[in-house]
């Protein structure tokens, strides 16, 4: 087996012979039958839209397409976006103008479904409904509870949800070491050491962000 890492020959560097259809049908998602509009990942490897899969794991906890039971929530398949990003200017003017119309409807729903978490957080907080504090440390089982909420939600919503706790963009920004640290414990983050200075903050920072808004 060849597995040394040589630059690739340029004069090897020919295009591929792949027909419309036939990247086209690659594109496509298994639910919907048509391109994937912003693929999200399974970790059985099957990719689906991100509104199809998360409609389907609703009511099932099966993948689509192979029936794996899914243990982990779905990521960006940010792969197969940039595969899209090449072949959607190949498309003709009125697949164009569907693909952009579904963009909208799924959109549309992601924003629908966004109003309907504020609306029960907002009851919630009507409600009295105590949320976990970031700053007091929590027990395993709280970090558990929270957990499952960091597992479930993604983008704005699990802004929001972070937000309950306490635990915000300004928090990160502003908060002292003691704080940070106690965060870092209670959302189980890594805790970056350096070796001159100890602990390293920023690099603490990055991570309580991207815990955020992954
Ligand atoms: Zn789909
Ligand atoms: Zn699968």
């Amino acid at each position: 087996m060849d597995d040394s890492c040589e630059p690739v020959d340029q004069s090897d560097d020919d295009k591929v012979g792949l027909k419309k259809s036939e990247m086209k049908k690659l594109l496509e998602c298994q639910v919907c039958n048509q391109i994937f509009i912003t693929p999200f990942i399974l970790h059985c490897s099957h990719t689906f839209c991100k509104k199809c899969v998360m409609e389907y794991l609703r009511k099932n906890k099966k993948c689509p397409c192979c029936e794996k039971m899914i243990i982990k929530p779905p990521a960006h398949n940010r792969h197969v976006c940039l595969l899209l990003e090449s072949f959607t200017p190949y498309l003709s003017e009125v697949e164009t103008a569907m693909l952009n119309l579904r963009k909208l409807e799924h959109q549309q729903y992601f924003e629908e479904e966004f109003k309907k978490f504020e609306n029960m957080v907002k009851s919630a907080q009507e409600n009295g409904t105590k949320f976990l504090n970031i700053e007091r440390r929590w027990s395993t089982e709280e970090k558990r509870i929270f957990r499952i909420g960091l597992e479930r939600y993604e983008g704005r919503e699990l802004e929001l949800y972070c937000n309950l706790t306490g635990f915000s963009k300004e928090f990160i920004n502003t908060s002292l070491p003691p704080a940070l640290i106690i965060a870092a414990r209670n959302v189980d983050a890594q805790i970056p050491q350096s070796s001159q200075t100890g602990i390293n903050y920023d690099l603490l920072r990055d991570i309580l962000r991207d815990i955020m808004t992954s």
